[in-house]
């Protein structure tokens, strides 16, 4: 069995540890978003992969829920003892090796495809572990400036780290997105998936920005596997995060009907065949198969659970 997960960071590592809990034997492509990538102090960090790499490693902070477990801060301090800005980033000494070997690959001519695959022979997530894509796609978020009466753009992280998500966004721009193409491996995947699932991650600037490399949505709604997604929205509240602060930006309610309507059915356009929402939650959504199950990954039981929920969704009638 082939399963495809389309996932951010948190959201959707916790997700797919539950799905390999749920079933060891399948053979798992993880497709992961590098819309909040950014280079810091000249190293290039990409913190969805990393979460998702380190997670399924095993490395991972569980309390912080990104970064190394066991990590040390010392370069963080020694470069706030020089003023070094920016400040509110934070870089382990840990997670420093990972961003030296990758942006060393990378200058050297190695696509992040390659990089990736590289750092995950050491961490051995047990997935095929894609970027989105190849190619640089940022998310920047454009706010007012109260300065000037317009509008002034900052990265995705420095609007989520650093302000907390809490400065009001006009839009999100996915910077390079024209250019960029889905990451080798990407489309086969999604073709030949028995099942694609949508983990529960962030709709907006995780699966959003995935969906919206160019060729990402026509190879998922053309997938001959059905497509489940799982609500990232639990009782209209975004666990853990500020994912209530990207929706409106887009127009959509914060709740499991909002998400589900945003996402909408294959036969309509849309890319969803099935929608898991919380038990207890409601969700309308015009041809969808929806279904209310606990959606709350707060321990592995849990959370292998809701991957079960998943996939019996994706492959109704199966025997597995
Ligand atoms: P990020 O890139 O680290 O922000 O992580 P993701 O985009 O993968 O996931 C973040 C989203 O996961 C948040 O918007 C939450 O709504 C959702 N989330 C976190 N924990 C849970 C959970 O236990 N159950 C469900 N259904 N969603 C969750
Ligand atoms: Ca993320």
């Amino acid at each position: 069995m082939h399963i495809v997960v389309l996932a951010g960071g948190v959201g959707g590592a916790r997700f797919l540890r539950g799905l390999l809990d749920a079933v060891p034997d399948a053979e798992v492509t993880a497709v992961v978003n590098t819309g909040d990538d950014v280079t810091m102090y000249g190293l290039r960090i990409c913190p969805d992969l990393d979460t998702v790499m380190y997670t399924l490693g095993d490395g991972i902070d569980e309390e912080r829920g990104w970064g190394q477990r066991g990590e040390t801060w010392t370069v963080k301090e020694q470069l706030a003892a020089y003023g070094a800005e920016p400040t509110w980033f934070g870089l382990g000494d840990r997670d420093l090796a990972t961003h030296l070997v990758r942006t060393r690959m990378l200058g050297a001519g190695h696509p992040l495809s390659e990089v990736t695959a590289f750092l995950a022979q050491r961490w051995q997530p047990g997935v095929r572990l894609l970027p989105m894509s190849d190619q640089r796609v940022e998310t920047h978020v454009v706010v007012d400036d109260p300065a000037t009466g317009g509008e002034r753009t900052l990265h995705f992280q420095e609007w989520w780290v650093r302000h907390r998500a809490a400065l009001d966004a006009r839009r999100f721009v996915q910077v390079g997105v024209d250019d960029a193409r889905p990451g080798p491996g990407v489309v086969e995947a999604l073709a030949t998936a028995d099942a694609v699932l949508l983990a529960p991650s962030n709709p907006v600037v995780s699966i959003g920005t995935v969906l919206g490399v160019p060729g990402v949505r026509d190879a998922l709604r053309a997938a001959s596997g059905r497509v489940v997604g799982v609500s990232p929205i639990v009782s209209g509240a975004a666990l853990r995060g500020m994912a209530d602060r990207c929706l409106p930006v887009l127009g959509v309610e914060v709740s499991a009907e909002g998400v589900g309507r945003h996402y909408g059915a294959r036969s309509t356009g849309g890319v969803l065949d099935a929608w898991l929402v919380h038990t207890g939650d409601t969700a309308a959504v015009p041809g969808v198969d929806v279904r209310s199950v606990p959606l709350l990954m707060s321990d592995p039981a849990a959370t292998r659970a809701l991957a079960q929920a998943a996939l019996d969704a994706a492959l109704p009638g199966s025997a597995r």
